[in-house]
């Protein structure tokens, strides 16, 4: 029988056999990825004796038409009340109330964890010699940081007073004429984020954890997010992990946790990716570093990722494109990046031997040149498939 999921005593997901999981289908190409990958998770769910019970709401364009709204309060209390759910990409509305349908739900249900795992499978076209080497896991903050959405514009009464304030009262000058954002970093918001990606990284037999963070140059933020993350560490894992401090690099065989500044981080995903493994960041950074080592792996067509709360047990996993709505129904486009969304969902639910199955599956097709237009264009001898021909070579691999 469908029956929701929810949160155990111990603060744990108790998943029934056939759990009831909310969907956006999406807008402009989710039309196309959403029903063959939900084929694909229904074909992998049965193979282990398990279904998922999906429930349909709406949000985005879909819902405007029927609605009049972008997101539904129906939408958000489903979410609430289901803690699991999953999304195709959204419109962001022009000139609409909301400035992203995306970072709305993030807030409205204070999903602080952006989880973006980012590997590479064999065959798929890189632009680097050794995409092999490219396996990190994400944790981007994702409620803070310049994202908050405290901007005003240039010129406006807001800046004049604001100027005004921060050159009476704290002695600071700005030039007339400017638009001033404001980027706020607290100690709860960063310690609940590195805690997430430490437990994370003990639950996964990870080799290691980096904070990646500004602080050189903007040290009462990002500065002070990496002295909060190590703070967590000696208060909380001294058990079970150790900083680079503590250690000098040798950690025995407790999890290491190391520091790194962005722009150098950059650097050196590129140049050696295999010393990232677990990172944890800061929003802006995070939002950096996600898309320049997925470009490493493949890029957008096949990046997973999933919007956490570990405390509430709140989830929703989604495609980290966007619409792409010059394809919006041609049957085109890559299915790979909410197939893998959905890999990842699984996981969350401890349906690992599910999702194992679809990463394979996904794997050994892409291994035989069965791709659609996005990596067929980057590979010789590729044969070219319509997405859903690619989600039903998934299902006959399973
Ligand atoms: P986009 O929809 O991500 O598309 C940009 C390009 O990425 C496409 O033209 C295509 O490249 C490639 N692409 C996207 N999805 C693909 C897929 N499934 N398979 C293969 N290639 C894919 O970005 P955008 O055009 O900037 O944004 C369009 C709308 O999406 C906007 O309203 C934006 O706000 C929204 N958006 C939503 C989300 C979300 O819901 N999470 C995220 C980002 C943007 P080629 O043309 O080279 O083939």
């Amino acid at each position: 029988m469908a029956q929701r999921i929810t949160l155990g005593s111990g603060g744990e997901l108790e998943v029934p056999d056939e759990p009831i999981i909310p969907f956006i289908e999406g807008d402009g190409t989710g039309v196309d990825i959403w029903p063959v990958s939900r084929l694909v998770f229904d074909a992998a769910a049965a193979k282990h004796g398990k279904k998922v019970a999906w429930r349909e709401v709406l949000a985005g364009e879909k819902a405007f038409k029927e609605t009049g709204t972008w997101l539904p309060t129906e939408t958000v209390e489903a979410f609430r009340d289901h803690l699991i759910g999953i999304k195709g990409p959204l419109t962001t509305p022009v000139g609409g109330g909301i400035r992203s349908l995306n970072v709305a739900l993030r807030q409205i249900l204070d999903l602080y964890v952006c989880l973006r795992p980012v590997r590479w499978f064999t065959g798929v076209p890189s632009p680097v010699r050794h995409p092999e080497k490219v396996d990190v896991v994400i944790f981007r903050e994702n409620t803070e940081d310049v994202y908050a959405g405290l901007e005003v514009q240039a010129g406006s009464p807001e800046a004049e007073r604001l100027r005004a304030f921060l050159h009476d009262e704290m002695g600071w000058e700005i030039r007339p004429n400017s638009g001033i954002g404001i980027k706020p970093v607290s100690e709860m918001s960063s310690k609940r984020l590195v805690r997430a990606a430490l437990l994370y990284a003990l639950a996964h037999s990870r080799k290691s954890l980096t904070l990646v963070h500004k602080g050189n140059i903007q040290k009462f933020t990002e500065g002070a997010f990496r002295t909060w993350g190590y703070e967590v560490v000696s208060e909380e894992f001294s058990d079970t992990a150790v900083s680079w401090g503590d250690c000098e690099g040798n950690p025995g065989d407790k999890l290491l946790v190391k520091d790194a500044i962005a722009d150098i981080t950059l650097q050196q995903i590129l140049t050696r990716p295999e010393e990232f493994d677990v990172v944890a960041t800061t929003n802006l950074n995070g939002d950096y570093l996600s898309d320049a080592l997925a470009a490493q792996v493949g890029g957008i067509g096949i990046a997973p990722g999933g919007n956490i709360n570990y405390v509430t047990g709140h989830g929703v996993f989604e495609a980290t494109h966007g619409t792409a709505p010059k394809y919006a129904g041609l049957d085109m486009v890559n299915p790979g990046s909410v197939i893998l969304s959905g890999t990842l969902m699984f996981e969350h639910l401890g349906w690992t031997d599910v999702a194992s199955d679809i990463v394979k599956a996904l794997e050994a097709t892409i291994a035989e040149g069965i791709v659609t237009y996005d990596f067929a264009r980057l590979m010789d001898g590729a044969t070219e498939v319509k997405c859903s021909e690619f989600a039903g070579a998934i299902v006959d691999r399973l």
